[in-house]
């Protein structure tokens, strides 16, 4: 497995895989792997001839100092996992290698940026749409995988492929969780033992929601107050929100029978989790 650390030599190994005629899979990460990462990479092995994992802390997408600091980070635990599932190369730039005090390029997020997550975090979409944009013009791949766990990045990253003409098939996975359903998140070892228990009622209520709506209710305030109720029911959760969008312009929707996503975001002590789910149309 090799590992590249500037753009330059990025796109050399690239550029021979194509030259070979080999297709190219991308899996961008922060670190610190977990089984939904593995699981982006399985996928992407599976179906492209080479598959390259980035590492990379952006702190462009961090709108607060302190969570960049604090986020793990397991660069040699990393290596072996990524060896484990057959990446072919890991990339894993500096910082000032991706941000040189010379450069001022940005790139805007589109629409899918303006809810939530986007109104939350100041900045942060921006950051990512400008590092997975530098990240691609090094990687070159034909297919990138992201985790339906940060659903609206991968909707904003959807729109910016489509309106920035990105050569790149982008695949969305889905989530992987834990048995007790908290989805899996880099983010989770800072919990403690109990927000950790307590912070299942994030999916519980996803899950109820779903239900409902298989049930018949499709009224999004509804949808929503199930799982405020479910989540509130720890003393220790602080909702942040509860939204219920389109797909994929995720503008909020009043009615779920189209289908739609339901998107929360709450804190345990100060650890910020995310999570969703999906609505089938009815
Ligand atoms: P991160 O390292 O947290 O930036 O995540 C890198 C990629 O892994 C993103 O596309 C995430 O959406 C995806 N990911 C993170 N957690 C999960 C999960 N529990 N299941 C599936 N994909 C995930």
């Amino acid at each position: 497995m090799q590992i590249l650390r500037t753009p330059t030599e990025m796109q050399e190994w690239s550029l021979e895989a194509r030259h070979l005629g080999q297709s190219v899979g991308f899996v961008p990460t922060m670190g610190a792997l977990h089984r939904g990462h593995a699981t982006l990479m399985r996928h992407s092995v599976q179906e492209n001839n080479v598959s390259v994992l980035s590492i990379f802390v952006n702190p462009t997408q961090f709108n607060v100092a302190d969570d960049f600091e604090k986020y793990p980070r397991t660069f040699e635990t990393d290596l072996e996992i990524a060896r484990e599932n057959q990446i072919s190369a890991v990339y894993a730039p500096t910082v000032e290698t991706m941000y040189p005090p010379s450069s001022s390029v940005t790139v805007q997020p589109g629409t899918a940026s303006h809810g939530m997550e986007g109104a939350m975090r100041p900045g942060h979409f921006e950051g990512v749409t400008t590092v997975v944009a530098k990240l691609f013009n090094s990687v070159l791949p034909h297919r990138a995988y992201f985790g339906k766990k940060d659903y609206q990045q991968l909707a904003v990253i959807r729109q910016m492929v489509v309106d920035l003409n990105f050569p790149i098939e982008i695949i969305g996975v889905d989530t992987v969780r834990e048995a007790d359903g908290l989805a899996l998140s880099s983010r989770n070892v800072r919990l403690t033992q109990q927000h950790r228990d307590d912070a299942s009622a994030i999916s519980q209520g996803l899950f109820t929601a779903l239900r409902m709506h298989q049930g018949g209710v499709h009224d999004s305030q509804k949808l929503k107050e199930a799982v405020n109720s479910t989540v509130s029911e720890s003393q220790l959760a602080k909702i942040e929100y509860v939204e219920i969008c389109h797909p994929t312009t995720l503008t909020p929707i009043v009615n779920t029978q189209d289908g739609a996503v339901i998107c929360v975001a709450a804190w345990y002590g100060d650890v910020r989790l995310i999570d969703n789910i999906e609505l089938p149309s009815a």
